[in-house]
């Protein structure tokens, strides 16, 4: 589900009107939905009942303090690829013993940060890298608890940015070399707990099918593993995409949910009815690392249409949103719809390019769209922006970072503030 709709025709999300909202707020503005987030939670915990499991929330997709601490008060883990984000995590409430650390260059700082505050386990990506957890807790007189990441080889079939699992990407360990990498941890590495297997091959996919080529490639190498070095847990990653691309439907935005299971491309009911047989009787604990599936369609960015710009060739709608604000779009080729907070009263359609105020031709929301008429002075959202939204947002342009707002229910509080020009050279001499 997620939170948005038309209601006496203008955008809602739950129980707030997101064009005062925007107007006492100000543009660009983040807002996200904490019915929606918990609901995803609460349906991806359901869907793994059949198994020991545990969904670490990847705090890299939205690493606001008020979203961690939402999901920390549901008992979620988390699953970490910086120092910077176990502060965040244990400001929010957050337990460290349920925290795993992924990522392929983590630093000594990070790793002695990781080991005083006693995270659950290191998810190593390298045998280089587990030899130096190794040195740096021998120095601190304490042992490490880690999993190697597994790179098992397998296609994701998404973008080749977030394409993760195969051997030409720089992650994890080749599947043939880790049998051979424990038993030399074991035999070498004093300081080293071998406590899980890690995996993650990707990110936004939309179809089952790498997930249970993944899952069946390395059940045997999980079961292995556990009779040999005794690990306890299986982290099978995050990756579970959402869907950008909807159409608006009888006032209402027809998302995925309400369509017939087999027209849709991914469902997490699917996803657990699939996964979790072939993961139950290996004896693991199952960890899951979903970042985007959380967050994704339960955040917009609300932004006001400035100029309207006809071209010789196109029609430009500036907006006071910019690649520094929501990158997807340049980065990835990321797709966002766009909806006026005012429902359209008819069904034309004009081709246009929504663009922002930013220096560079990769500045774009979207080109030769369809969309409905919408003029400056009006606001707009861009949806299923909650995921890899703010925490990529940058200062570029010297642009202040934009407010992130959370809605519950009838509530809207502001989670974080909108950057002043003071706040964007803190620091600088
Ligand atoms: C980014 C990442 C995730 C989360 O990916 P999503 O596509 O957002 O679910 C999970 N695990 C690891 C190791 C990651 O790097």
């Amino acid at each position: 589900m997620h939170g948005f709709s038309y209601k006496n025709a203008s955008l809602f999300c739950d129980d707030v009107d997101l064009a005062p909202l925007a107007a006492e707020h100000g543009t660009p503005l983040y807002v996200y939905s904490a019915t929606t987030i918990l609901d995803h939670y609460r349906r991806l915990d359901a869907a793994l009942a059949g198994v020991d499991h545990e969904v670490a929330y990847a705090v890299k997709a939205n690493s606001n303090l008020s979203v961690l601490r939402l999901l920390a008060n549901e008992g979620a883990g988390f699953d970490i690829v910086s120092g910077g984000e176990l502060f965040r995590v244990i400001k929010a409430g957050g337990d460290p013993a349920h925290c795993t650390f992924a990522g392929v260059g983590k630093t000594r700082e990070e790793i002695v940060y990781a080991l005083e505050q006693g995270i659950y386990s290191f998810n190593v990506e390298s045998e280089e890298e587990l030899r130096y957890l190794n040195e740096v807790a021998g120095e601190l007189g304490v042992i490490a608890p880690a999993a190697v990441r597994v790179n098992p080889n397998v296609d994701a079939k998404t973008h080749k940015y977030i394409s993760t699992g195969k051997s030409e990407n720089k992650f994890g360990v080749d599947f043939e070399a880790i049998p051979s990498l424990y038993e030399r941890a074991a035999k070498e590495l004093p300081h080293i707990k071998l406590r899980g297997l890690q995996m993650h091959i990707g990110s936004q996919l939309t179809s089952i099918a790498p997930f249970i080529e993944a899952v069946e490639k390395v059940a045997p190498l999980a079961k292995q593993l556990k009779e040999k070095h005794s690990i306890e847990f299986w982290s099978i990653g995050g990756g579970i995409g959402i869907i950008y691309q909807e159409s608006l439907a009888s006032g209402t935005i027809d998302w995925w949910e309400n369509q017939p299971e087999q027209e849709r491309p991914l469902t997490i009911e699917q996803y657990g009815r699939e996964i979790v047989p072939r993961l139950k009787n290996l004896g693991l604990r199952i960890l899951l690392e979903p970042g985007r599936f959380i967050v994704g369609n339960a955040g917009v960015l609300l932004t006001r249409c400035l100029y309207e710009k006809k071209g010789r060739a196109k029609t430009f709608k500036i907006v006071d949103a910019g690649m520094n604000d929501l990158i997807r779009p340049a980065l990835y080729e990321g797709h966002h719809e766009i909806v006026p907070l005012k429902q359209p009263q008819s069904n034309e359609r004009v081709a246009v390019d929504v663009v922002g105020p930013i220096c560079e031709s990769g500045d774009f929301f979207c080109q030769n769209r369809e969309l409905p008429d919408f003029q400056p002075g009006d606001f707009i959202a861009l949806m299923s922006a909650g995921a890899y939204g703010f925490v990529m947002a940058s200062n570029y342009n010297s642009r202040p970072l934009p407010a992130e707002i959370l809605v519950e229910g009838d509530a809207a509080t502001v989670i974080r503030k909108r950057q002043s020009l003071e706040d964007l050279i803190e620091g600088e001499l």
